[in-house]
């Protein structure tokens, strides 16, 4: 059989050098051979962790969260409740739960996840009943809420590299070996050239636009909210792109379609696509947390725990919410429409 490198080297030999955003498309999401479509990254025994598998506390409180938005907003029934990128389905799952508290917010809730791969499909269906989606295009014409948590860090990005002719972009050629291609002026980096040397990086994503475009589409005709969660900063720059295996960095062009590819997320481009609908300040995934009342939630948990389960729910929390550990390097903004209040734990 052959694998990833060997197909992506004769494609490259047959056509010439590909983009990185195209070299990691293949790598993540080949139909059979990508790392996502092959296997369920996450966990102990995957290549990385998120905040939904590290508590419950997380997926509850973004579910108050969004009730709280649905109520705000009169509470329109029916409506969609949404998530990119599910994983297991243990956020959804998270939020169904904690949201069954409020008085006809799951009655009136369709579930919808946007997911690619079968395998990760396969395991949400054992946690959530729910319509699943290719991208985003077809999700209903109705209001909607939405959650991203760890989904647009999986997206291919494009690097360039500043240089006194304009940008050298990173290229996959010969080989499956990274490059840069000759200088050349790049249009949507002209924002950049101001707040740049020679030798900065920076990187785009070619996909996010067009999502953000369809969510905020959504939210400003007919009602609703989007929480997007991620690694990642206003205007990234520098070279954030990272490959995972077995919870350590390996080389993103060593084994195409066995490790996880991300990069930080840049939320000006999330905002720039956001209108018609508004945008929230960005928050660390701390303080947002925080003022969802996570502390006061861990200590209600705190009653039925003792021993070995206690710690793990004490590191927990500080995990989720410390400056040194996601508190400060995962990011939460808010989309919403003009006639609303920003969601709860979000500034306009
Ligand atoms: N949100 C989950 C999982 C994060 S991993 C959590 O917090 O645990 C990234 C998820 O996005 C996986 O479910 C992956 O299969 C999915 N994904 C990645 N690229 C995608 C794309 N282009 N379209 C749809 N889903 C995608």
């Amino acid at each position: 059989m052959t694998t990833l490198r060997e197909s992506l080297a004769a494609r490259i030999a047959a056509n010439g050098p590909v983009t990185l955003a195209d070299y990691t498309a293949e790598a993540l999401m080949h139909p059979t051979l990508g790392y996502y479509s092959t296997r369920d990254p996450l966990g102990a025994a995957g290549d990385f962790t998120t905040a939904p598998e590290i508590s419950q506390m997380f997926g509850e409180l973004i579910g108050l969260s969004l009730a709280q938005a649905w109520i705000n907003q009169g509470q329109p029934t029916p409506f969609t409740l949404a998530e990119l990128g599910p994983g297991r389905g243990t956020l959804m799952a998270d939020i169904l739960r904690a949201a069954a508290s409020v008085t006809g917010f799951v009655d009136a809730a369709q579930v919808h996840l946007v997911e690619t791969s079968p395998t990760l499909r396969a395991e949400q269906a054992k946690r959530v009943i729910a319509t699943w989606h290719d991208d985003v295009s077809t999700l209903p014409d109705q209001p909607l809420f939405l959650v991203a948590n760890e989904f647009f860090d999986a997206l291919p990005i494009r690097q360039f590299h500043r240089d006194p002719k304009g940008w050298r972009e990173v290229q996959i050629g010969k080989d499956v070996t990274a490059g840069l291609s000759a200088p050349a002026p790049i249009a949507l980096l002209d924002h950049r050239l101001e707040d740049t040397k020679t030798g900065d990086i920076v990187e785009h994503c070619p996909a996010l636009p067009t999502i953000i475009d369809a969510i905020a589409t959504r939210i400003a005709r007919n009602g609703g909210a989007a929480l997007i969660i991620d690694y990642g900063d206003w205007r990234s720059l520098g070279d954030t792109l990272q490959a995972l295996q077995n919870h350590a960095p390996t080389d993103p062009f060593k084994d195409p379609g066995q490790a996880d590819i991300t990069a930080h997320v840049d939320f000006e481009a999330i905002a720039k696509a956001a209108a018609p609908a508004k945008f929230t300040r960005l928050a660390p995934q701390g303080m947002f947390l925080e003022r969802l009342g996570i502390t006061a939630r861990a200590q209600k948990l705190e009653v039925n725990l003792s021993g070995d389960a206690l710690d793990q729910h004490i590191a927990a929390h500080r995990r989720l919410t410390h400056p040194t550990e996601m508190g400060s390097l995962f990011k939460v903004m808010g989309i919403y429409p003009d006639t609303a209040p920003p969601p709860a734990g979000l500034e306009p």
